[in-house]
C-alpha cells in the first residue's frame, strides 16, 4: 500500500467532540427528531447509531418508530406536527420507506429549515445555485475529509461515480463550488475507466462492490469510497478494490471507517447550524 490512509473515523470523533463543546456552551439544547418507519435492520441499526451520536453530543434528540403499515398521510402528518414543534430544530425521516409511501412527497412536506438531511427542493435548489443551506450530509462529509487532508480543489479534475440525490449530485455540486472541474458519472457513461483515471479526486458512490479496479486510478489520485456493500460472506467492502486502489493512489478512505462516520458527524452539525439559524431569524 502506497497511499495515505484517510480516516474518517478520527476525523468524525474530533468534529464530534468539539461540537459538544459548543453544544455545552449553548444557552438551549438543539433537539433532533428521527422518524423510523418500519423494520428494515439497516435503518434500525442506522437510526440507533444517530441517536447515541447525538446524545453523546449533547442534543434533544428522540426517535419516532412507526409501523411498517403506517400510510403516507400518516406520516405527512407526523411530519407536518414536528415541522409546527417550535421545540424542534431538526427533522430526519430515515429513507428508505416502505414501498407505499412516496419518498419526494414526504422529504417536499418538511420544513426546509429543520431538514438536516439537506433533501428538501429548496435546500437542493439552494445548493445548486451555489447557495449552499442545508448541504446532505454525506458529501458534506466528503468535503470536510478532502479539507482535512489539505487535498488541493481549485483547478483540480473530480470525477464523481453515481448521480443519485442524496449522495452524487449534491457532491458534484459541492466540489464545482469548491472550483473542481467535475465530471458527473453514471451507468450510461461511455468507458467508465477512462473518465476516472482522469481523475485527481475520484468520488465512487454507486453502490456497487469493488466495481472500481487499481487501473481506473490515476498515480497520486485522492479516492473517496462512498459505497457501503455487504458480501456474501458478511464482509463490508466499498465500491472500490481497496488494495488495487491503495497501491496506486495517493489517499483513500477504507470502507468501514472512512465516509461512514462523517455522515453522523455531519448531520449533528447541521441540527446545530439549522437551531442557530432558526433563532437568528426568529430574533
Ligand atoms: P443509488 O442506488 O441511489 O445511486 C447509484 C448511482 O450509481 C446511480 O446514479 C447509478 O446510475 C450509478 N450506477 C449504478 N451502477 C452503475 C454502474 N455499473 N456504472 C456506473 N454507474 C452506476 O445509490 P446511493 O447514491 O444512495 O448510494 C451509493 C452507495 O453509497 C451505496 O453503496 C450506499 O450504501 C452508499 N452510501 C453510503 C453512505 C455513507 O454514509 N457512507 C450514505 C449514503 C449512501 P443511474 O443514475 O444511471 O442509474
Amino acid at each position: 500500500m502506497t497511499a495515505r490512509l484517510i480516516d474518517g473515523k478520527a476525523v468524525a470523533a474530533a468534529r464530534r467532540a468539539a461540537l459538544a463543546e459548543r453544544v455545552a456552551a449553548l444557552p438551549f439544547r438543539p433537539a433532533l427528531r428521527v422518524v423510523r418507519v418500519g423494520e428494515d435492520p439497516a435503518s434500525v441499526v442506522y437510526v440507533r447509531n444517530k441517536d447515541r451520536a447525538a446524545q453523546a453530543a449533547g442534543l434533544d434528540s428522540a426517535t419516532i418508530v412507526l409501523p411498517e403499515a403506517t400510510t403516507e398521510a400518516g406520516l405527512l402528518a407526523t411530519v407536518a406536527a414536528l415541522n409546527d414543534d417550535p421545540a424542534v430544530d431538526g427533522i430526519l425521516v430515515q429513507l428508505p420507506l416502505p414501498p407505499h409511501i412516496r419518498a419526494e412527497a414526504v422529504i417536499a412536506a418538511l420544513d426546509p429549515a429543520k431538514d438536516v438531511d439537506g433533501f428538501h427542493p429548496l435546500n437542493a435548489g439552494l445548493l445548486a445555485m451555489g447557495r449552499p443551506a442545508l448541504v446532505p450530509c454525506t458529501p458534506q462529509g466528503v468535503m470536510i475529509l478532502l479539507r482535512e487532508t489539505g487535498t488541493p480543489l481549485a483547478g483540480a479534475r473530480a470525477v464523481v461515480l453515481g448521480r443519485s440525490q442524496i449522495v452524487g449530485r449534491p457532491m458534484a455540486q459541492l466540489l464545482l463550488g469548491a472550483d473542481c472541474t467535475v465530471t458527473l458519472a453514471h451507468s450510461r457513461t461511455r468507458d467508465l475507466a477512462a473518465e476516472c483515471r482522469r481523475a485527481d479526486i475520484l468520488v465512487a458512490a454507486v453502490g456497487r462492490a469493488e466495481m472500481v479496479r487499481g487501473d481506473w486510478i490515476a498515480p497520486g489520485a485522492t479516492v473517496i469510497d462512498v459505497g457501503i456493500n455487504r458480501l456474501p460472506d458478511g464482509r463490508l467492502v466499498g465500491d472500490v478494490a481497496f488494495a488495487e486502489a491503495a497501491a496506486v493512489a495517493g489517499a483513500i478512505t477504507p470502507v468501514p471507517g472512512g465516509v461512514g462516520p462523517m455522515t453522523i458527524a455531519c448531520l449533528l452539525e447541521n441540527t446545530v447550524a439549522a437551531a442557530l439559524a432558526r433563532r437568528a431569524t426568529a430574533a
